[in-house]
């Protein structure tokens, strides 16, 4: 089937009990066994471990990313940590975006180093500081793309090229684009890894994660790990991420669209100094942007004259724009990474990415394009 298609019926049907035709939330710790001979026999114990609203979404993920399963973890991070404890063990190295979600930084140096495993964050838009990254002891490369918040690229064929050479698993941290716009385990990715609370909810109500995988052993150690460590998501947000769902496309679509509008608008400006999003054709990588994905997301960022003072004031007077971590969803949300999502990343290492101080991200939503500009407009003539 198509993605619209499957973005709507993909893991569910009518309720057999009722007809309801939306998954029930199977909002229930446990599960009563007919016989202790016939445990397990509807494929539910405990909660933890499997729950069917859960399991609903899961399918429909895996379908929708093209995998053989999907497993939903209570947030993205939650996701990201089971991949990292599924793959690594003490004494193993793992290769990192060396752009990448703040929080993927966080709990590789402040969480796993302390267990044995070493990490080094390479520019992975570039394919010999990938191979040359690599050890005897790399166990693991991790590449976010585009990454948050710069919106680097890395090809993911090509990283996927030489993992797949050495023996590597490739995961591909795929928030922002999603399985709409980009396909990693098509282009080589053994597993994609999402925030379900950005585009896929897409409506600010929950927080949750995936991981996609498309060989049988990984989804067995995933699963274990969820399982193990506890990882799992709710069945309620499960249910409200199964409802989201099922306007990806269409939400994509237009926030790109309307990102677009945004970013050509800021890029006349004359109180704008930069401003970088993959659809511009002044993007440096826009030629991969273009190859590698079938669209450029809603995520920009830009600088204003003034720095860092002209920026917190613009951040102040917009009306429309709401002043949020968090991205994704359809209220358009406007952030400070380095006061906000990136806090935690040391400044030397966030200068050295180019996370620099003036730096605004914009997660544009669904609203019309014509008031989000007037809105930037309007904050843009008060500096
Ligand atoms: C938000 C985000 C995460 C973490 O997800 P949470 O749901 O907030 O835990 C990971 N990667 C990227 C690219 C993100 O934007």
């Amino acid at each position: 089937m198509g993605f619209r298609t499957d973005q709507i019926h993909a893991g569910v049907t009518p309720d057999p009990a009722t007809g309801a035709i939306l998954t029930p939330i199977h909002q229930s710790t446990t599960f009563a066994q007919s016989s202790v001979e016939e445990y397990m026999a509807k494929g539910y114990s405990y909660s933890r471990s499997a729950n069917p609203t859960v399991s609903a979404l899961q399918e429909r993920l895996a379908t929708l990313e093209g995998g053989i399963s999907a497993w939903a973890f209570a947030t993205g991070m939650a996701a990201t940590n089971g991949v990292f404890m599924a793959l690594l063990n003490a004494g193993d190295h793992a290769v990192i975006s060396d752009v990448a979600y703040g929080g993927t930084y966080r709990l590789a140096t402040k969480v796993f180093s302390r267990f044995g495993v070493d990490f080094t964050f390479a520019d992975t838009s570039n394919l010999d500081e990938v191979a040359a990254s690599v050890t005897e002891r790399t166990r693991l490369i991790f590449t976010e793309t585009p990454a948050n918040p710069t919106l680097k690229y890395t090809d993911i064929a090509g990283v996927s090229e030489i993992a797949t050479s050495r023996g590597i698993p490739h995961a591909v941290d795929n928030t922002f684009l999603t399985s709409y716009f980009q396909r990693p385990l098509e282009l080589g990715a053994d597993l994609a890894v999402h925030s379900t609370t950005k585009y896929f909810d897409g409506h600010n109500a929950t927080v949750g994660g995936a991981v996609v995988c498309r060989d049988e052993k990984q989804a067995e150690e995933i699963a274990f790990v969820q399982n193990a460590a506890g990882l799992i998501m709710s069945p309620m947000v499960a249910w409200l991420t199964l409802q989201g769902s099922k306007t990806l496309s269409e939400r994509m679509e237009r926030q790109s669209a309307n990102a677009l509008a945004v970013a050509e608008f800021l890029e006349a400006h004359p109180k704008v100094i930069s401003v970088t999003y993959p659809g511009l054709a002044s993007f440096p990588q826009h030629d991969l942007a273009v190859k590698q994905a079938s669209g450029f997301g809603a995520m920009a960022w830009f600088e204003v004259q003034g720095g860092v003072e002209a920026g917190k004031r613009l951040m102040r007077s917009l009306r429309v724009w709401t002043l949020a971590e968090n991205l994704g969803s359809v209220e358009s949300l406007i952030t400070h990474p380095v006061t906000m999502t990136h806090a935690d990343v040391e400044p030397r290492e966030r200068l050295r990415v180019g996370i620099t101080d003036g730096l605004v991200r914009i997660s544009v939503g669904m609203e019309d394009a014509e008031d989000l500009v007037d809105d930037l407009a309007q904050g843009l003539d008060q500096l």
